[in-house]
């Protein structure tokens, strides 16, 4: 689609809703956009559809825990699992997700062959390698160093972690201060939220971080351990259900990012829109993310339709309870292009693609949306989604 001329398109840029706007793409980059009728040249009529950029999930599991929890796929067929996650995200309009690679204690396939697929995989996508504790009894360590086993905590060397931050591609969850419950029952996971990194361990896991001029992002619930993380200099909160008003202030101040997972994802309650609107309120900037696959936690149910209770979350239900939240956001005072930054903008930045992606602007990439209605604020189903565009090329396409 080089040299394409989109007009008649309503258009969210990152910064404002235009309701009659062009986009110019030339080689995959967005080259010019405005309001009104294009200056020239032969062009693709949208008749009124909605345009915006790809949205931007940054904390996914769908190549590793997703193939084999959603798709069912292990061994030789993990890889296709993960394509099969892949497709549904493009499906849903997600073109970038930033993906977690933590060590399952029986999916084998290591660094390189996760390389390899990112490689071959037209969604864009960056790894966060890391260990993860799950809060069984007793507690089970895994790593990404180490996949297809357990390991034990004494492993977790300094050699480890400059190995986990020189491979990780953005600040995601590389280190679980708090046991996850994962998505297992409750009963499974007695430890689920017990403290696992204190203070001064998470110190030194920034300074090594640092080191390989990475910040550290982290697993986190509870108010003493979001304290302990943004006290050690930790960057990138990710969930961090259980924070305080005071809490987000300070993340403000410090510069602390923060990805929230409206549906759960650990022990504690999920955030609540009130607490999300806080946040916006005193400029806190938080992404909005899906933790796919990951169950409904009972108190964020009203996210979600009877049918999708009790059963594991991924790229495509991810629309529908973006929908609900927003409901929700709306409801209480926050604006439709707040809502849509969080799952663009603010993603982008998070994760250090903000030049590239995440807004419609002369010189990013040319990774959009055209759709029925705006993402999560007006529409709530993929099939909504005309067409995916990805480096100026439709790669989905419903029309
Ligand atoms: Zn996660």
């Amino acid at each position: 689609m080089s040299g394409k001329v989109l007009k008649n398109a309503r258009i969210f840029s990152g910064e404002k809703i235009v309701n009659n706007g062009y986009i110019e793409i030339k080689e995959g980059i967005i080259t010019d956009w405005g309001e009104g009728p294009p200056p020239s040249g032969s062009s693709w009529d949208l008749e009124g559809r909605s345009v915006m950029a790809g949205i931007i999930d940054c904390h996914t599991h769908l190549l590793e825990f997703g193939a084999l929890g959603a798709q069912k796929c292990r061994g030789e067929a993990q890889k296709l699992g993960g394509y099969a996650n892949l497709t549904k995200a493009l499906q849903a309009g997600i073109t970038t997700l930033g993906e977690h690679f933590l060590g399952h204690p029986v999916l084998y396939q290591e660094l390189d062959e996760y390389r390899e697929i990112i490689l071959n995989s037209p969604v864009n996508i960056l790894l966060c390698l890391g260990w993860c504790v799950i809060g069984t009894d007793p507690l089970t360590f895994l790593s990404s160093h180490s996949p297809g086993r357990v390991i034990e905590r004494k492993d977790i060397t300094d050699q480890e972690i400059d190995w986990m931050a020189e491979n990780s591609q953005f600040p995601g969850e590389s280190i679980f201060i708090n046991a996850t419950v994962a998505n297992l029952p409750p009963e499974t996971v007695p430890h689920g939220g017990k403290e696992i990194f204190g203070f001064s361990e998470i110190k030194n896991l920034v300074g090594r971080f640092k080191e390989k001029n990475k910040n550290l992002g982290a697993h986190v619930e509870g108010e003493r351990s979001i304290r302990n993380f943004i006290d050690a200099g930790g960057k990138v909160l990710h969930h961090g259900h259980g924070i305080t008003r005071e809490l987000m202030e300070e993340m403000k101040i410090k510069g602390v990012e923060w990805v929230i997972t409206p549906h759960g994802g650990t022990s504690s309650p999920p955030t609540t829109p009130a607490e999300i609107a806080f946040a916006l309120k005193i400029g806190l900037k938080p992404a909005l993310a899906s933790d796919s696959y990951l169950p409904v936690h009972p108190d964020a149910s009203y996210l979600t339709k009877k049918a999708l209770q009790g059963k594991e979350i991924g790229p495509g239900d991810f629309l529908h309870l973006i929908f609900n939240l927003s409901q929700e956001l709306l409801g209480i005072g926050v604006e439709k292009e707040e809502i849509l930054r969080m799952l663009t903008v603010y993603p982008a930045r998070i994760m250090g693609i903000e030049k590239e992606n995440g807004s419609i602007k002369v010189g990013k990439r040319a990774d959009l949306i055209i759709l029925q209605g705006l993402w999560g604020v007006e529409i709530n189903d993929p099939e909504d989604i005309d067409i995916v565009i990805k480096d100026g090329e439709p790669i989905i396409d419903r029309l």
